[in-house]
C-alpha cells in the first residue's frame, strides 16, 4: 500500500513520533533513577569498644616450647616447631588484639619459662609448664591458646587438630568451635575432628585449648606453616574460632 502524505497523515506521523520519544525519555528517566546509589543507613554512634568482638577478654596465648626445648623438628627444613610457633603464635596475638581481646603471650622470644631457682629434681620441662601455667592464673585469664605443630613419622597424615581437656564443658566446646573454624577457613586436605587430651597447659577452669595447627613431618603442610602468608591465615582463622566460641557462649563467661 501507498502512503500518500496529506495533512491528516502528516499530524498523524508526528503524534506518532512525539510517542516514541516521550516513551524513551520516560524509560531512560526510569532506568537512571533505578540505577541512582542508595542513600546510606544513618551511622548510630558507637564506642569503638562496643563494636569490636571480642574486647573484655582476656586471653593467653602460649608458643609452645622455647630455648632449651625445640619440640619437633620440620622433616625437609630442619627448622625447629618453637620457631614456628612463635611466629604463628604472633599472628594470633595480632589477629585477636585487632578484635579487642586483651592478649598475654608466655613468651616472645625464643626462651623457656625455667628459672635458676629450680628445686633439685624438679625436670626443666615440669619447671617451664609450671610457669606458663602460673603466668595464666596471674593474667587472670579468660582463655588460654597453646600452639604447636605436629609430627608423625607417617608423612601421609595432615591437617590441623584442636585438643581440650576431658571433663571440662568450656574447653569442649570451644575446641569443637574452633576445630570447625580451622576447617572452614583453611580448608586442609584432611578434616580432623577435636579431641581430649592430657596436656599440662590445659588444667585451667577456664576454657583452654592446645592447637596442633598441622604436620610438620608432611611435606605440603610444612612448607604451608613456614609461608608468612599461611602463618598470617592461622591467626586469623584461631582468632575467628574464639570469636565464633564467644558468640556461643555469651552469658556464660
Ligand atoms: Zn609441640
Amino acid at each position: 500500500m501507498q502512503w500518500l502524505p496529506g495533512k491528516k497523515g502528516e499530524r498523524k506521523l508526528t503524534m506518532a513520533v512525539l510517542l516514541v520519544v516521550l516513551l524513551g525519555i520516560f524509560t531512560a528517566v526510569a532506568a537512571f533513577r533505578q540505577n541512582l546509589p542508595k542513600q546510606p543507613d544513618p551511622v548510630v554512634a558507637e564506642s569503638p569498644a562496643a563494636v569490636l568482638p571480642l574486647s573484655g577478654w582476656r586471653i593467653v596465648v602460649d608458643p609452645g616450647h622455647g630455648g632449651y626445648d625445640g619440640g619437633a623438628r620440620a622433616r625437609d627444613s630442619g627448622v625447629w616447631e618453637k620457631e614456628i610457633n612463635l611466629a604463628v603464635a604472633r599472628q594470633v596475638e595480632k589477629a585477636l588484639t585487632q578484635r579487642g581481646a586483651a592478649v598475654f603471650m608466655t613468651r616472645t622470644k625464643d626462651e623457656d619459662l625455667c628459672t635458676d631457682a629450680r628445686p633439685a629434681g624438679k625436670t626443666m620441662k615440669r619447671e617451664d609448664m609450671e610457669n606458663r601455667v602460673a603466668l595464666a592464673v596471674e593474667a587472670k585469664a579468660d582463655m588460654v591458646l597453646s600452639i604447636h605443630m605436629n609430627e608423625y613419622r607417617d608423612r601421609s597424615q595432615s591437617g590441623p587438630q584442636v585438643f581440650y581437656r576431658q571433663g571440662c564443658d568450656s574447653g569442649r566446646l570451644l575446641a569443637g568451635a574452633m576445630q570447625e573454624t580451622l576447617i572452614a577457613q583453611l580448608s586442609p586436605q584432611k578434616r580432623r575432628a577435636a579431641l581430649a587430651g592430657d596436656y599440662f597447659i590445659l588444667q585451667l577452669d577456664v576454657p583452654s585449648v592446645l592447637i596442633e595447627c598441622g604436620f610438620i613431618s608432611n611435606a605440603a603442610e610444612e612448607k604451608l606453616l613456614l609461608s608468612k602468608d599461611y602463618q598470617e591465615k592461622l591467626g586469623q582463622a584461631v582468632a575467628q574460632g574464639v570469636e565464633s566460641y564467644a558468640a556461643l557462649s555469651q552469658g556464660i563467661k
